[in-house]
């Protein structure tokens, strides 16, 4: 069938990337259908790390891979992930396409998004890369698209949107500033910081450090500021001239598209789509926690929508599940360990943000979490991912039910303050396993028992959610090749 959607079932951080790049051999078209640059996949082949932002983990395969209206792209950063892939030998040119519509992130989002992280103490865990003030303009109907900047004859519709962009966010900025010039200052240096980690990241992954080029990359950044004078902050030429430079270079390198088309044409053709998903089910804008989630549909309907097929165009729903919990910021999270587990849980599975650096907060794994997402999604195929992660973890036991008080509850508590209070409810423990029974195993025949017994188990507990779901795929390290592909019952 021809698109098979890949999605996460937890906070995100799943190992999507994986798994996007495991169904990518056979694809003709892998596409992003949410989120911006604070999703980052990683994906490890043959020992080289691929740290992945925006664009697809098809892109590893050397498929064309699309990125849908329903995403939101800083082009700066964009440029910056090209560059790192070309250095690792993948030419994006002619690979990599963005839909015309898509909404781009221009540089007073990225201060307004700190400002509002750090500066009012109303913070909800942003990675500060704007994205939900991009996703705002578009909603008001306000945003600079890709259009927009790669058609020389809108550069009348560009300095319209600018300007009017500008103006609101410096009465913003300037306010800021009169209160308190350091929330400003301390926002710049938070953006710095930032992109720092990403940079380095990048730079890691390229294996050409270069210390100039964080400091380059912020002063980039930093010129669309003029931080000494108080009522003219943002400097609109600069941040046209930037947007209609970033929108030749667009040009240029072939990466500007019609992705509704594209994802027709193939499936037409009868070929084969994959759809990626940024983030996770539990951060999906109107699903997830609210108000701690992410500002997209992180769901089939995002896919959908972004991506433009039909119902009748999906193949699977492959659902992504990590074999214990993890979330980057703030909101409830029942079964987090914030003692020796979570610790262990962090440094075994290298729980640290591909794009922020940020420490994940860990637990085990969450029935109840689990079968919500799986009931607001519905599932075909299931992929547990770093089973491994559990070798050697004593006490092992799945969080099955929640209780408040002593009250055992029925359902997912969809009010935040709820599922902040509420305790999770225990199995009994399960047989702990060695890591040679698990690590780098990719035979479900060759898979220890007590591994194979808590898979089984986990999978047995959120199955009467999705009864026909099938458990199709187990992850059993970070390499592409670490992972079992279950046979059919
Ligand atoms: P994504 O955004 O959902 O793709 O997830 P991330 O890339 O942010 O995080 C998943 C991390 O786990 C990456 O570093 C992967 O290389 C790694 N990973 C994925 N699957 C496995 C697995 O089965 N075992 C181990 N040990 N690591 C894995």
């Amino acid at each position: 069938m021809p698109v098979d959607v890949v999605l996460g079932l937890q906070w995100g951080d799943e190992g999507k990337g994986k798994i996007v790049d495991l169904l990518s051999e056979d694809a003709d078209i892998v596409a992003r259908y949410q989120g911006g640059p604070n999703a980052g996949h990683t994906v490890i082949k043959k020992g080289q790390k691929y740290v992945l932002h925006m664009v697809p983990a098809g892109i590893i395969h050397e498929k064309r891979c699309l990125i849908g209206s329903g995403c939101v792209v800083d082009p700066g950063q964009m440029f910056n992930e090209f560059v790192s892939l070309r250095n690792l030998g993948l030419d994006p040119r002619e690979l990599v396409g963005i839909d015309l519509e898509t909404t781009l992130i221009t540089p007073e989002m990225r201060l307004m998004d700190a400002l509002q992280e750090m500066g009012t103490g109303h913070g909800f865990g942003s990675t500060m890369t704007g994205i939900a003030f991009a996703y705002a303009a578009a909603a008001r109907k306000k945003a600079v698209t890709v259009r927009d900047i790669c058609d020389d004859s809108r550069i009348k519709i560009l300095e319209e949107k600018v300007n009017l962009l500008v103006d609101e966010a410096e009465a913003v900025i300037v306010n800021a500033w009169r209160t308190d010039i350091n929330v400003i200052k301390h926002a710049c240096e938070a953006i710095s910081d930032r992109d720092r980690n990403t940079y380095e990241n990048l730079i890691i992954v390229t294996k050409t450090p270069n210390d100039l080029g964080i400091r380059e990359n912020h002063l980039r950044f930093m010129r669309f500021f003029d931080l000494m004078s108080e009522d003219r902050i943002l400097d609109r030429k600069a941040i046209i001239e930037y947007l209609t430079k970033m929108g030749d270079k667009l040009v240029e390198y072939g990466a500007v598209t019609d992705v509704f088309q594209e994802v027709q044409d193939v499936v037409n053709k009868g070929g084969h789509v994959i759809a990626e998903g940024g983030q996770g089910m539990m951060l999906h804008l109107l699903q997830g926690t609210r108000p701690y989630t992410t500002s997209s549909y992180t769901g089939v309907d995002g896919a959908m929508a972004s991506l433009g097929f039909t119902h009748h165009q999906i193949g699977h729903v492959v659902g992504v599940l990590k074999a214990y919990v993890t979330r980057v910021g703030k909101g409830p999270m029942p079964t987090e360990d914030s003692a020796e587990l979570g610790q262990l849980l962090q440094e075994q599975g290298h729980e640290f943000g591909a794009t922020t650096g940020r420490a994940r907060r860990c637990g085990l794994f969450d029935v109840m979490q689990a079968s919500y997402a799986l009931r607001r999604t519905g599932v075909d195929h299931l992929a547990i991912t770093k089973l491994d992660i559990l070798a050697e973890i004593p006490k092992l036991r799945l969080g099955i039910a929640y209780k408040l008080g002593h009250n055992r509850l029925k359902e997912f508590p969809r009010d935040g303050s709820v599922l902040e209070a509420v305790q999770p409810i225990w199995s009994k423990p399960l047989p702990s396993f060695a890591s040679d029974e698990v690590h780098g195993v990719n035979d479900w025949n060759a898979l220890g028992p007590n591994a194979k017994a808590y898979a089984q188990s986990l999978f047995e507990a959120i199955r009467p959610t999705c009864p026909d779901m099938m458990l199709k795929y187990i992850g059993t390290g970070p390499g592409r090749e670490d992972i079992i592909i279950v046979p059919d019952a």
